[in-house]
């Protein structure tokens, strides 16, 4: 069925009985050419994309949990192309051009709004740097501007300007930037990937892989044995222990992040608002809530559930940039899991096993990124190579001393 305004006018006069799952609930099948693991968004794009772009049908999507559950459902929604890196800026600028077809691409409304995302600078060395990167993003096909402290007034008038110690000296535009409903983007890939035969197997854990004189020949799982040609793992936070399945270790690491929303309010917030002077990111949803992040909480850990100290860093660094923030509510608080990488970018890659790639690594950057993953990804599954766009995501970058250190931290992931 295509979603359109004329059918929602006939379902509508016709008591809306025609309106079916988006999803089948398939058994799976004992063999597929591809077997993804993970039902994340990246896990369903690369499927989606598979079948769209490469003509693919005989592919399984495996989940642990339900579809949406995973960080896809739990980030809070940035989308951007706003990179550094030769490395990086290429690949989300790819992603975000997608990102802008996509609702018509898939006929589902993922509420994709290129609301813009200002990134705010509070001394000089940091306007220096922005100047740097928009220029980089220019370079790029990527759109950038650099507003002074009224450009920045004129958009956000109640921000903390005159602080002292941190006052507000311009900000680095992105206008094409914004936000997108996390979880329509997972159901919306899943729908178009099942309208194009893609089993999605909910309630089904991978526990191990069948190996043979190097070869990945399939999948264990919790509902069985699933033989497959080749094997893509997009597990997301789950990476290093899905990974250690087939023997290997990832210069990995597993963090908690939260995500904070407030009670609902009058529109107040334009756009996306990044913090200079400490970490903190909002945007207000369109039910009204602000929505809002910053560090992760700086352990190991595969819990989904974060700590004090870290909510209490995060509402200082609101309070600092918006004051009138002290007055607002929380209403809900969550964590997800997050796959950090050694230097901050992600890794999709074949592994020295045939037939078994991996996509991860993603930080907490990872759903801007979702389209392209799983573009690139699919190509990689089907072509062996990666896309061009993802020539910098390659295990042995570690080894060769190319690392993409979008901050410049150095080998460390809870700095990144
Ligand atoms: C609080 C928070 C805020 C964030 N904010 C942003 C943001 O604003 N912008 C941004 O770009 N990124 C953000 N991120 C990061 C982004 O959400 C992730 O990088 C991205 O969603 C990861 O890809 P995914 O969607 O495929 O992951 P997931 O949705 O986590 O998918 C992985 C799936 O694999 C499944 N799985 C795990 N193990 C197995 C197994 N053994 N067998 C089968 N299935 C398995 C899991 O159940 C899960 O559903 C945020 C993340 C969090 C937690």
């Amino acid at each position: 069925m295509r979603y359109s305004g004329i059918r929602v006018i006939k379902e509508a006069l016709s008591g809306h009985k025609g309106w079916g799952p988006l999803w089948r609930d398939p058994e799976p099948k004992p063999h597929y050419d591809f077997v993804i693991i993970g039902g994340g968004g990246h896990g369903l794009a690369t499927a989606y994309y598979l079948a769209r772009e490469f003509g693919e049908s005989r592919i399984a999507v495996l989940e642990r949990g339900w579809i949406g559950g995973g960080n896809v459902g739990r980030n809070t929604t940035i989308i951007r192309s706003n990179y550094l890196l030769d490395g990086n800026e290429p690949f989300y600028e790819f992603s975000l051009k997608l990102w802008e077809g996509l609702e018509q691409d898939f006929n589902f409304n993922a509420m994709v709004s290129q609301r813009g995302i200002l990134n705010l600078v509070h001394t000089d060395a940091q306007r220096d740097a922005a100047r740097r990167r928009g220029n980089a993003m220019i370079l790029n096909g990527s759109d950038a501007e650099l507003l002074d402290t009224e450009g920045v007034r004129k958009l956000y008038p109640f921000l903390n300007f005159d602080n002292a110690r941190f006052p507000i000296k311009g900000g680095l535009l992105h206008r094409r930037g914004g936000t997108v409903r996390h979880d329509a983007v997972a159901w919306g890939y899943a729908r178009g990937a099942d309208q194009r035969g893609v089993d999605i197997i909910q309630n089904c854990e991978a526990t191990g892989f069948k190996i043979e004189d190097g070869k990945c020949l399939g999948v264990e799982t919790t509902r069985g044995f699933i033989g497959a040609g080749q094997v893509g793992v997009s597990v997301a936070g789950s990476s290093s222990r899905v990974m250690a399945l087939a023997g290997m270790r990832l210069p990995m690491e597993s963090h908690v992040l939260q995500a904070f929303v407030s009670e609902g309010l009058k529109p107040v917030l334009p756009g996306v608002i990044t913090y200079g002077a400490g970490h903190f990111y909002c945007s207000q949803s369109d039910k009204g809530g602000l929505v809002f992040g910053g560090d992760i909480d700086g352990y190991n850990s595969y819990a989904q559930r974060g700590n004090l100290p870290v909510i209490e860093d995060v509402a200082e660094g609101g309070i600092s940039l918006i004051p009138a923030l002290g007055r607002v509510r929380l209403l809900r608080a969550w964590g997800g899991i997050m796959d950090m990488s050694m230097d901050g970018s992600p890794i999709i890659d074949n592994t020295h096993i045939e037939g078994l790639s991996f996509n991860g690594g993603w930080c907490y950057g990872g759903f801007k990124a979702t389209p392209a993953a799983g573009w690139c990804f699919a190509h990689l599954l089907k072509t062996g190579q990666p896309h061009e766009t993802a020539t910098a995501y390659r295990f042995d970058r570690f080894r060769r001393g190319y690392m993409i250190d979008e901050k410049g931290q150095g080998a460390q992931p809870n700095l990144h």
